[in-house]
């Protein structure tokens, strides 16, 4: 799926972080493999065209997602991560991403097979080195490297809403301190956080507003 520089224009950074908020709420972890999951992974693919080959690709994207959104750290998924940054096939290596979901441990999860996914080339493809700013530069070819990227810069804004009846919890932030994905998810706290105040300091705000009357 490699894409030239035009057609990467075509994803500007909110299109991409909002397709990846989407696909990471797509799917359930309960029921990962049901004809629902795979209908939504479906209708993911068919509304950003472009961006995955194809909805067994999203549906197993969608799992690694959440594991990222949810702050799972390990060696292995930061290899996941690397892979997909650099592979021309990510459709491989989320097959092993499909076997570690499957087995749910690290020990089912090939790491050589994994490995061998990306070779010298893909690399040079990848980096440059960047002198001005003395490191080495990264150089995504597709719109789903470029998304990855920006998962790695923006990890700090990947939140999960705090209301737990939200309808799709993982959400980009636009400031770190946020904790609600929307209005809509705020209000009921809102209101609680209103209530409690006034119950704690209900009485102490009424009688100073009767002495201000007095003066
Ligand atoms: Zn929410």
């Amino acid at each position: 799926m490699k894409t030239d520089g035009k057609t990467l224009a075509a994803w500007p950074e909110q299109k991409l972080l909002r397709a990846l908020a989407e696909l990471a709420n797509a799917v359930s972890d309960d029921v990962p493999g049901s004809e629902g999951s795979r209908r939504a992974a479906q209708r993911f693919v068919d509304r950003w065209p472009g961006f995955l080959p194809s909805a067994d690709d999203a549906l197993i994207l969608s799992y690694f997602l959440r594991q990222v959104w949810q702050r799972v750290r390990t060696p292995g998924w930061d290899l996941v991560l690397v892979g997909l940054l650099f592979s021309p096939t990510p459709g491989e290596l989320l097959k092993e991403i499909e076997t570690f979901r499957v087995f749910g441990e690290t020990e089912a999860f090939d790491i050589n097979r994994l490995k061998r996914t990306v070779g010298l080339d893909d690399m040079i493809e990848h980096l440059t080195v960047d002198w001005a700013r003395g490191r080495l530069g990264y150089k995504p070819q597709t719109p789903l490297q470029v998304a990855l990227n920006l998962l790695i810069e923006k990890s700090h804004l990947t939140k999960i809403c705090a209301n737990p009846d939200c309808p799709a919890s993982f959400f980009v932030a636009k400031r770190s301190i946020t904790k609600y994905c929307s209005d809509d998810c705020m209000a009921p706290f809102q209101r609680q956080w209103r209530l409690d105040w006034w119950r704690r300091h209900g009485e102490d705000w009424r009688a100073k507003r009767k002495k201000g009357r007095k003066r």
